[in-house]
C-alpha cells in the first residue's frame, strides 16, 4: 500500500507514521471511575490488537481512576481524551502516552486567555512527560470563530469541511512555532464524504503530519463498518492515514469488535479487496449513533440506540437522519444537523427536531415520542425518495 511520507510520532511503545504499520486504536466505553470495568476493557482492547487505548477524563476523580488503570494494565498504551477542561492535561500526562485535545473545546474555559497560550501549556506538559499529542478536530464542534470565518465556503454536502481543515492547520502552526513535533491530526465527521474530503485536503497541505482517521458516530453493525470502510478505503488506498479507529455503538463486552473491524479494513485494502459504495449513504434512513465512552450519562443509551434502529425500520426508504448520542458533551451540537436527534441525560433523553429542542422525556417514553415525530416527518415528505 502506497504510504504518504509522514514523520514518525512515538506514543509509548507504538509509532504512528513514518512508514510504520497502521496503528488500530479504540476507546473504553466504561465509566472511567469504575476502575475494575475500565481496566478490564482496556486489557480486552489491547489484547484484541489496539496499539492505543483511549480513555475519557473529565475530573480529578477520573484522573485518580486513570492512574489505577495505568497500574493495572501497564502493557496498554493509554491515551487521554481531554474535552473542555484542557487544564487536566498536567494531571493526566504522567499516566499516558498521548493526549488528545479538541481545538473546538479550548474556548470554554479561561475565555480571556489566548488559544495559542493554552496550546503552549498543553505542549509544555506533553514534553515534560514524554507524551505525544493529537489535534482532534470534529466537524460538528469546530471552534465557533473558525466556523463563522469559513461559513458558506463549501458546497452544502461538504458544509464545514474548510473550517475543520483550517482549524487543524492553524493548530499545527501553533505547535510548529513552539518547536513541538510529536503530534498527529484527526478530522472527523459522521459523514464519510466529509472525512474523505477533509483528510485529502489536509494531507496535500501537510504530508509530513501523521493522520488519525475516523468516522464519528458511525453507528451500529453492520452499517457503522460500511460507512467507515467507505472513507478508509478511499484514503488508505492513497497512502493517507497512519492510525485509525472504527467508532461503533456496541455492548461493552463486544468493544473488541472495533479493533477487529479496523484490522479487517486495513487487511482488505492492502490485499486490494474493495467493496462498492452502498447506495444507502445517499438514499434512505441514516442512523448516526455515538460509540459511547465514559461520559455516557446512562448505560441505557446503548439499548436505546438499538431500539431506535428497530423502531425506525418502517422509515428505511425515506431520506431521514436520526442521531442518537450518549451525553451532553457532544450530544447537543452533534444532533443539530440530523432531522431528529436524541441525546441522553442521566434520567431523561432530550429529543430534537433539527436544531430545535422538542423536550426531555423519560427513557421508557422517548421512543413513542420519537415515533410521533417520525410519523409527522414522513407525512410531510409524502413519498419515499426516488431511487
Ligand atoms: S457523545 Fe458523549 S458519550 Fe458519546 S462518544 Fe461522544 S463524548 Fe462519549
Amino acid at each position: 500500500m502506497k504510504r504518504a511520507e509522514s514523520r514518525p510520532v512515538r506514543a509509548g511503545t507504538t509509532t504512528i507514521g513514518g512508514g510504520s504499520p497502521i496503528v488500530v486504536q479504540s476507546m473504553c466505553a466504561t465509566r472511567t471511575q469504575d476502575v475494575e470495568a475500565t481496566a478490564a476493557q482496556a486489557s480486552m482492547l489491547h489484547s484484541a490488537g489496539a496499539g492505543l487505548v483511549r480513555i475519557a477524563v473529565d475530573s480529578a476523580k477520573d484522573v485518580a481512576a486513570l492512574a489505577e488503570v495505568r497500574a493495572r494494565v501497564p502493557e496498554a498504551n493509554l491515551v487521554v481524551d481531554l474535552q473542555e477542561n484542557y487544564r487536566l492535561a498536567a494531571q493526566v500526562a504522567p499516566h499516558v502516552a498521548k493526549i488528545r485535545y479538541n481545538p473546538g473545546h479550548l474556548y470554554h474555559h479561561e475565555k480571556g486567555r489566548p488559544v495559542r497560550d493554552k496550546v503552549a501549556s498543553i505542549a509544555e506538559t506533553a514534553t515534560r512527560h514524554d507524551c505525544a499529542l493529537r489535534i482532534g478536530v470534529n466537524c460538528g464542534s469546530v471552534d465557533p470563530e473558525m466556523a463563522a470565518r469559513f461559513d458558506g465556503a463549501d458546497p452544502r454536502d461538504l458544509a464545514g469541511v474548510t473550517a475543520m481543515v483550517e482549524s487543524a492547520l492553524e493548530h499545527c502552526r501553533y505547535l510548529d512555532d513552539l518547536g513541538f513535533e510529536r503530534y498527529v491530526v484527526s478530522m472527523k465527521d459522521s459523514d464519510p464524504r466529509k472525512v474523505i474530503e477533509g483528510n485529502r485536503r489536509f494531507a496535500a497541505a501537510r504530508p509530513d503530519v501523521p493522520l488519525h482517521l475516523g468516522v464519528t458516530e458511525a453507528g451500529m453493525l453492520p452499517d457503522g463498518v460500511i460507512k467507515t470502510r467507505i472513507a478508509f478505503e478511499q484514503l488508505l488506498s492513497q497512502g493517507i492515514g497512519d492510525t485509525l479507529r472504527v467508532s461503533l455503538t456496541l455492548p461493552f463486552a463486544e468493544k473488541w469488535r472495533e479493533v477487529d473491524a479496523g484490522r479487517q479494513i486495513i487487511a482488505d485494502v492492502e490485499a486490494g479487496r474493495f467493496r462498492s459504495v452502498p447506495e444507502f449513504l445517499d438514499h434512505g434512513l441514516n442512523i448516526i449513533s455515538c460509540p459511547s465512552c465514559s461520559r455516557v450519562e446512562n448505560e441505557a443509551f446503548v439499548d436505546l440506540a438499538f431500539k431506535v434502529r428497530e423502531m425506525a425500520q418502517f422509515a428505511r426508504d425515506f431520506d431521514i437522519t436520526i442521531a442518537v448520542m450518549g451525553c451532553r458533551v457532544n450530544g447537543p451540537g452533534e444532533t443539530d444537523d440530523a432531522d431528529l436527534g436524541l441525546w441522553c441525560g442521566p434520567a431523561a433523553v432530550n429529543l430534537k427536531r433539527g436544531g430545535e429542542t422538542v423536550g426531555a422525556f423519560p427513557y421508557d417514553a422517548v421512543l413513542d415520542r420519537l415515533k410521533d415525530e417520525l410519523d409527522t416527518l414522513i407525512a410531510r415528505k409524502g413519498q419515499p425518495a426516488a431511487r
